[in-house]
């Protein structure tokens, strides 16, 4: 296999979790009858570039065909993320009536909806059939396609050029990185400015979060590559963020190449910070399959020693983390009996590969747990503060990454 990037020959896997199903194919009960895919997970980092990425195995239309079921704003966290950073962009950017906003992966229109109601004409770009529909039905218009360069070509030709790109979670989850990004310089009009944010690698490494490796999140990203990958563009990183999102993640912002915007003190200060920590050195990324492993092996001590005593786990949150997590230890109905969700588009089905059932949260009033585990960690404030009630029958939240931890919060 040779790197998504640079094309150079990977010979580093430094992380292999066996195989998987798609994080994302949550099972009908009618499913649980055939046979399900399973695809193998492994990271390889590229020596020449650095960039982290999944082994190849399938067409990415196998993974983002079905009905894709993750609705944006199910997440209080994430839609107070957004409306802060509609706020900032507006005023940091000066948009108004004669700017137009692209956003590429819009979703349900969480963020769009900002701009709409501010006024500033705007764009999103959103695939999957169920939230394109509900971004729609709040006034955002949709292209329903995929992002490529060739979408960006066709918009450019009716003259439409974006004075700001959002990406927000998608840039580390597009297969051809260098295409998608030759896409955003033609879409981006003289002067304008695009925002990528995505999970930050060198916290994934810092912090052990393997969960966070799935078959459609193909890249893990620094800066320096994020740089390197703009540059082959003719795109140019002039101001970075570090943001507490998914457990550490970047905002970069990006312009031409020859924009006359100076760059940030910010983006040489991380880029000093990456190479302090190894982030280019094969040595940061060698012990990071013992670490996982002994996270896998603790939550499942962990779970094991609570079946033994008696004691009854519930899950709380269908997100992909959680199926990495569960998949590769194993773990099935008999540890882990169910897993609630607000999401309503998951309730009543299966969690892909461990075939966990995915119930209502008003579950947990009745059949009063004494351990709550929470599998998406980087929403757990909003979980505790949402469900303390469990506290009133003596139960406990618990989170497995970055370390196994019962108590929480
Ligand atoms: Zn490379």
């Amino acid at each position: 296999m040779k790197c998504r990037h640079c094309g150079a020959p990977l010979e580093h896997v430094f992380l292999d979790l066996g195989s998987a199903p798609p994080s994302n194919a949550y099972l009908t009960a009618a499913d649980l009858n055939a046979p399900e895919s399973h695809l193998p997970l492994k990271l390889h980092v590229c020596e020449r570039c650095w960039l982290v990425q999944t082994e190849d195995y399938a067409r990415p239309s196998d993974l983002f065909g079905r009905d894709y079921a993750y609705f944006s704003s199910v997440s209080q966290t994430w839609l107070d993320h957004a409306t802060r950073y509609a706020e900032m962009i507006r005023r940091r950017l000066g948009l108004g009536a004669k700017s137009l906003v692209i956003e590429v992966g819009a979703n349900d229109g969480y963020l769009l909806k900002h701009f709409v109601a501010a006024g500033i004409p705007c764009l999103g770009i959103e695939p999957t059939a169920s939230t394109a529909t509900a971004a729609e039905s709040l006034g955002v218009p949709i292209l329903r396609e995929f992002f490529s360069k060739a979408v960006a070509e066709r918009l450019a030709a009716t003259g439409k050029q974006a004075d700001l790109i959002v990406g927000n979670n998608v840039y580390a989850h597009v297969p051809d990185i260098n295409e998608f990004t030759d896409g955003i310089k033609v879409a981006l009009k003289p002067g304008g400015t695009v925002t990528l944010e995505f999970p930050h690698v060198m916290r994934l490494i810092e912090h052990t979060q393997f969960d966070t490796v799935y078959h459609e999140h193909f890249s893990y990203l620094s800066l320096r590559t994020v740089s390197r990958i703009f540059g082959k563009a003719g795109l140019r990183a002039w101001d970075v963020e570090e943001l507490a999102t998914h457990g550490g993640s970047l905002r970069v912002y990006g312009c031409h190449s020859d924009d006359a915007r100076s760059t940030s003190p910010s983006v040489g200060a991380l880029l000093a910070e990456e190479e302090r920590r190894g982030m280019c050195k094969l040595a940061a990324y060698s012990d990071f399959q013992a670490r996982a492993d002994k996270l896998k092996d603790d939550l499942l001590v962990f779970l094991i020693e609570q079946k033994r005593a008696g004691k009854h786990v519930a899950g709380y949150g269908a997100a992909a983390k959680g199926n990495t997590l569960l998949n590769y230890a194993g773990i099935k109905q008999d540890l882990l009996p169910y897993v609630c969700d607000a999401a309503t588009s998951k309730q009543g089905r299966f969690l892909p590969g461990s075939h966990i059932p995915i119930l209502p949260p008003g579950v947990l009033r009745e059949r009063r747990p004494d351990v709550v585990l929470i599998l998406p960690w980087n929403i757990t404030e909003e979980v505790v503060a949402q469900h303390r009630y469990v506290r009133e029958w003596g139960g406990q939240f618990a989170v497995a990454v970055p370390r196994m931890r019962i108590g929480c919060a």
